[in-house]
């Protein structure tokens, strides 16, 4: 079997490294690794590879930073020549970006199969440009791989075959497991901030709702500010953020203590030595939940609804936050009980055995 991956965003990188490492153990598989670019700075990309092992990609196709049409265009040109070229069996495709999008347009046009990995998440919100990737994405799938039963209940609430989709739970489970046992050397401002006896909760903000408009993010930085006062806040901060914070002249408050963006395993080292997360990633809210943390998520709404259900994530509306300490506190007191969600860690197991 010849499978055709396409990745291109830090998220995708640490979904694809588990699966792609159990399918290089096999002769009769063969995977041509596509990056498109999406994602290209050293510490959003390079770091990702050589940290979790994951074999450099056989085409690299440099396409970023234009606006989200002309990019998925580019992507979309490129990548069906290499499927031309390679003829590959299946095509596999990993979350919500436009690299996902990309790839699932040229494969169901040149009738390929696609095996969708973290299918079936809704978040309701047709705004956000993710969430028009998936249910595309999920359309012109034939493999669906969705990490727990609501998923598969969207599914099949849009009218797809459910002998086709197999709950495998979350892909991000195994990446947490198998790379917190990896030694690792941190970097000097993460080892700095692991090692020193403060108390800090750790944020991550990018979503393009949250930073692309002058009035939210300054909200949320007002909200820092007064939450800062009582906690040191670690902040690596995604190059798209800083970018806004500069063209809003917005200033991190004083006690936000921002570094650059981290390498998968020095961020879980944070997630680990922290409180306490305040994020607006998919990714993070779940690795908060996998390490034992609650977490605060400023956004309206989630796709990963099980964490909100059994009280481990709050959402917090970033153009209305109110009483972000108040929260806090409220989080840190409480006990609630903790189930495995989202499956047992052997997704890409799974995955791969479904389609041998
Ligand atoms: N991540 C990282 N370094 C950082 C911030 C995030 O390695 O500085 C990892 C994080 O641990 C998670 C993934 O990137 O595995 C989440 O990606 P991101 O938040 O960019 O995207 P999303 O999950 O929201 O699509």
């Amino acid at each position: 079997m010849k499978i055709i991956t396409v990745v291109g965003a830090r998220p995708q990188f640490v979904k694809a490294s588990v699966l792609s490492r159990i399918i290089d153990l096999r002769d009769d598989i063969e995977e041509v690794i596509i990056h498109t670019g999406q994602h290209y700075d050293a510490n959003m990309s390079d770091i990702f590879f050589e940290e979790l092992g994951i074999r450099r990609p056989n085409y690299y196709l440099g396409i970023s930073g234009s606006s989200h049409a002309e990019m998925t265009a580019q992507m979309m040109i490129k990548i069906e020549r290499i499927i031309l070229k390679e003829l590959p069996d299946l095509m596999l495709l990993y979350g919500d970006t436009n690299s996902t999008l990309a790839g699932a347009l040229v494969a169901s046009k040149l009738d390929l199969d696609i095996a969708h990995v973290e299918a079936g998440l809704r978040s309701r919100n047709k705004a956000m440009p993710e969430e028009i990737n998936r249910i595309i994405t999920d359309q012109v799938s034939k493999y669906l791989f969705v990490p727990s039963e609501s998923a598969k209940m969207n599914l099949i609430r849009e009218n797809i075959n459910p002998d086709f989709i197999f709950n495998v739970g979350d892909i991000m489970f195994d990446a947490t497991k198998y790379y917190s046992n990896i030694k690792h050397k941190m970097s000097p401002e993460v080892a700095k901030v692991v090692s020193n006896n403060e108390a800090f909760l750790l944020l991550t903000l990018h979503r393009q709702s949250n930073t692309d408009c002058k009035e939210t993010l300054s909200g949320i930085m007002s909200a820092l500010e007064e939450l800062s006062k009582d906690y040191l806040i670690i902040f690596p901060i995604h190059p798209r953020t800083q970018s806004r914070l500069n063209s809003f002249g917005l200033a991190v408050p004083d006690r936000v203590q921002i570094i650059d963006p981290c390498g998968y395993l020095d961020m879980l080292a944070l997630e680990k030595a922290s409180k306490l997360v305040i994020t607006d990633s998919g990714g993070v809210q779940k690795e908060a939940y996998f390490n034992y943390k609650k977490c605060i998520t400023l956004r309206k709404e989630t796709e990963w609804i099980e964490l909100v259900e059994c009280r481990w994530n709050t959402l917090v509306d970033p153009t209305n936050i109110g009483d972000l300490k108040q929260i806090v506190l409220t989080l840190l007191s409480s006990k609630e009980p903790r189930i495995n969600v989202y499956g047992d860690g052997n997704s890409a197991k799974s995955i791969l055995n479904t389609l041998i």
